[in-house]
């Protein structure tokens, strides 16, 4: 041969090894490749950033020092010695768990047997499907509560209720307040996918803040009086931001609303006003139980409310501070929260003049 082709080869196969390498890296998934030894012989850098305590290279590694699941290691061995892929799922805690469907399959390099193994992680994809199963079975309660209520009472008055005039009216009242609720919830799922996709525009005017807080007040009196919560408005006649008529309302009712329902029996909900130079905070203020800091940044995902249990008494979904935060992003203003427990929480939206 001459030697101008064996440098070709050789350039050559020096460049399929560059791109191999490329590709390897390039890849999400993180790989292993392990010998008959159960030695780790290659690893690409995703498998590198994901299974190496500090930087130490993964090559020449016993397996089972890396990964120390029982699964793996026979899935691995089971490749070596039956020649055949293996599918399995394993969960790893690294600095966090993760979970990955592995795929290893074997490989012949320069004669020997080795397996190769394929982490594809799908952390986020469980995630996201244990999240729509709490929606489905959340949404199905929160709709089948007030639909049962009112199947229940139309019977009663079909069964004569009907013409007690004692009871009719109020128990009309009744369905009526369980539809609006279903309803409520029907539009708030409209609405945040709505805003999700982006598809949402807002109207940025003047709009006079206490009027506002009086209307919400009006709405949900009957709500506070219930739980016996005092609602106190305390923001200055011509104070006025800069927001969606609509959107504002929106907002300030989601806060109001949750500071009525996590009160307490003789609670308050303040709202108050200040101004800065360049921004305005409105801040709804209650008296309630507080939230622990571990939950603070995750109420504002969608769906999430804390301790099932004690909240399903108190009802909702999970998606109004979801809405809040969404909106007041979309008026290039941002929405926080300080708690203490036992003592209460302030949710402020700050919104630019
Ligand atoms: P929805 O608003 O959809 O009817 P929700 O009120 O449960 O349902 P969010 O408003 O998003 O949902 O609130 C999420 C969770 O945050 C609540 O379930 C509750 O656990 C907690 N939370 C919200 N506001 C307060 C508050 N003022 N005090 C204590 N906990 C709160
Ligand atoms: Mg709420």
């Amino acid at each position: 041969m001459a030697l101008s082709t064996i440098e070709k080869q050789l350039s050559k196969s020096d460049i399929s090894q560059s791109i191999l390498e490329g590709i390897l890296n390039a890849s999400r998934e993180s790989i292993l490749v392990v010998d008959t030894a159960m030695r780790i012989t290659a690893a690409n850098s995703p498998a590198q950033n994901a299974f190496s305590r500090g930087t130490e290279p993964l090559n020449q590694r016993r397996l089972t020092e890396i990964v120390r699941d029982v699964d793996l290691h026979e899935g691995f061995q089971r490749t070596l010695n039956n020649d055949r892929a293996t599918d399995l799922r394993i969960e790893f805690n690294g600095v966090e768990k993760r979970t990955y469907d592995v795929h290893i399959a074997p490989v012949e390099i320069d004669g020997t047997r080795h397996a190769i193994g394929v982490f594809y992680d799908i952390t986020q994809i469980e995630r996201l499907e244990k999240v729509r199963q709490e929606f489905l079975s959340n949404i199905s309660h929160e709709l089948r509560t007030p639909l049962t209520s009112i199947i229940a009472y139309v019977e009663t008055l079909q069964d004569g209720a009907i013409d007690d005039p004692d009871n009719n009216k109020r128990f009309l009242g009744i369905i009526r307040r369980n539809a609006e609720r279903m309803k409520g919830l029907i539009s708030d799922i409209a609405e945040l996918s709505l805003i999700e996709t982006g598809n949402v525009f807002i109207d940025v005017r003047d709009v006079r803040l206490a009027p506002v807080i009086d209307d919400i007040f009006a709405a949900l009196s009957s709500k506070a009086l219930e739980r016996g919560v005092a609602l106190v408005n305390h923001v200055p006649n011509d104070s006025i931001v800069r927001a969606d008529s609509m959107r504002i309302e929106q907002m300030l009712t989601n806060l109001v609303d949750n500071a009525i329902k996590f009160n307490r029996e003789g609670g308050s909900v303040t709202v108050v006003f200040s101004e800065e130079s360049k921004k305005s905070m409105i801040s709804v203020v209650d008296t309630g139980e507080g939230i622990v800091p571990e939950n603070l940044q995750r109420i504002f995902e969608r769906f999430y409310r804390i301790d099932r249990g004690r909240t399903r008494n108190v009802g909702g979904t999970g998606l109004g501070l979801a809405i809040v935060k969404h909106l007041a992003r979309l008026h290039g203003g941002e929405v926080f929260v300080a708690s203490t427990l036992g003592r209460g929480t302030t949710f402020s939206v700050e919104l630019p003049l």
